[in-house]
């Protein structure tokens, strides 16, 4: 069994922690009922870094899944709870994870937040 990703077959969506990627996943399967494929990032060659996974979704649900996160996306700018420049940190409505405002993206998913 090969674990290799090919990238005509797959699109790279997100860069994650382990444990977010694998939310990620379970929510995308829940929400959509599409299997994204997590591979561990060749960056990190186990020299002590963090571990990353990629996140990948195949083409075929390419479209579905982006639609996803603009939806999701445009939930977030309409819910000023989501993402409140005057306070210091915002959770990310896609993927739960907290950052500073000082962002215009989540750093874990990269949904931006920018005014555009
Ligand atoms: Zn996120």
């Amino acid at each position: 069994m090969t674990t290799s990703v090919s990238e005509s077959d797959f699109a790279l969506i997100a860069t994650a922690s382990v444990d977010e990627a694998i939310k990620l996943r379970d929510r995308i399967k829940e929400d959509l009922g599409i299997d994204l494929l997590l591979e561990r990032n060749p960056e990190c060659k186990g020299g002590g870094c963090a571990v990353k996974i990629d996140v990948y979704v195949d083409r075929e649900n390419e479209s579905s899944l982006k639609a996803y996160f603009e939806k999701k996306q445009n939930e977030a700018l309409a819910d000023p709870a989501a993402y409140d420049p005057s306070k210091e940190h915002a959770r990310c409505p896609a993927c739960g994870t907290e950052f500073s405002t000082r962002l215009t993206e989540c750093p874990d998913c990269g949904l931006g937040f920018g005014a555009g």
